[in-house]
């Protein structure tokens, strides 16, 4: 890297750029969008060669981990062409790592090529086990689908994570369940507090469930032992005496993680969302598109500066932002 590297205004150094390739999904998850969302139109999403014209940016000035997101990625056409331009720019050019974060319904048909572009981590979403409450979850989703996915992705040499939300009254009795499920696959697992984000017609107390609620239980049938592993993210990671896997607790409620924040996100539309949480954001199209890369390089410096310190979730008010996560990229 030879250009100085991104440091917002409270000193923490941005590393890590989740990118959001579409904001459509083959799916409807109850938490996360409305059962008929209204999707942005299709011409005004970014080119595969803006896409990686603003993460060279990003590579050039020190971000290191990329993942690609969405709404679901994988429903974006030729979506792999994308990944394979970023492949190329793994190593010698700083970036270290591209990830992938999917619902795993299109992974059997995806998952070689995605490492042979050089991906080695993939998270897949997946709350519960029960095809019945899949479905309804999902609002019409196959289990089955997800199921063949993750085969094609060990198959493949993918390293998987399985991240599931909690939800109260709904998969809350079978994280127990779900955990032993991926431990004994050789999966590692992380649970997801609910967030409050995007207007989606539900009272988010009625879904929140508290990781430190959900641990106390898990404790009472597992040794947990908290381990100092850093993926880069915001889990916090336990070994599990029981299962020999590894437990992450990603609690942007219960537990604040902001002071180490390390990460921007970047739309479909070329929107820079500089926190998850907070509705200001950077156009880096219109940057793009009339003054190119050095316009770019010197918007994100003046973008740093605009990073809150910290969200302010709070799940018995109204949504933080009206924005859904498969618009913003989880
Ligand atoms: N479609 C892909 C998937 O589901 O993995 C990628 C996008 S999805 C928005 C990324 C992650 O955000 C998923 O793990 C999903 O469960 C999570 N998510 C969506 N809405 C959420 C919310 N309101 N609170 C917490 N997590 C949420
Ligand atoms: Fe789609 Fe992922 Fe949102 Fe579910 S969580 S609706 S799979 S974008």
């Amino acid at each position: 890297m030879t250009q100085p590297p991104l440091i917002d205004a409270f000193g923490r150094r941005i590393t890590y750029l989740r990118l959001s390739v579409t904001d459509r999904c083959d799916l409807r998850c109850q938490y996360c969008m409305e059962e008929q969302p209204t999707f942005l139109p299709k011409q005004d999403l970014l080119s595969y060669e803006e896409l990686t014209a603003i993460c060279d940016s990003f590579i050039a000035r020190g971000v290191s981990k990329i993942r690609i997101t969405g709404g679901e990625p994988l429903v974006r056409r030729d979506v792999l062409s994308l990944i394979e331009a970023l492949g190329q720019r793994l190593g010698n050019h700083g970036l270290r790592e591209i990830c992938l974060t999917t619902n795993g319904t299109q992974l059997a048909r995806y998952a070689t090529r995605l490492a042979d572009a050089g991906v080695r981590r993939i998270n897949v979403s997946l709350d519960t086990l029960d095809e019945v409450m899949f479905q309804r979850l999902t609002r019409n989703g196959r289990l089955g689908d997800v199921l063949k996915g993750i085969d094609a992705a060990q198959k493949a040499g993918l390293q998987i994570k399985i991240n599931a939300v909690a939800l109260q009254g709904e998969n809350e009795h079978q994280i127990e369940d779900l955990m032993v499920w991926a431990h004994g696959r050789g999966l590692d697992m992380s649970l997801i507090e609910v967030m409050p984000v995007g207007e989606i017609g539900v009272q988010r107390n009625s879904q929140f469930l508290s990781l430190k609620t959900v641990r106390a239980r898990l404790e009472e049938r597992f040794t947990l032992r908290d381990i100092a592993l850093d993926t880069g993210g915001p889990s916090r990671y336990v070994q599990v005496a029981e299962t020999g896997g590894r437990l992450g607790f990603i609690s942007p409620l219960s537990h604040n993680f902001c002071e180490t924040c390390n990460r921007v996100r970047v739309t479909c539309t070329g929107k820079l969302y500089m926190c998850l949480g907070k509705e200001n954001s950077v156009d880096l199209r219109n940057t793009l598109r009339q003054g190119g890369p050095v316009a770019l390089n010197a918007r994100l410096d003046a973008a740093m500066q605009d990073k809150p310190e910290r969200h302010e979730f709070d799940v018995n008010a109204g949504p933080a932002v009206s924005r859904s996560m498969a618009r913003t990229g989880g």
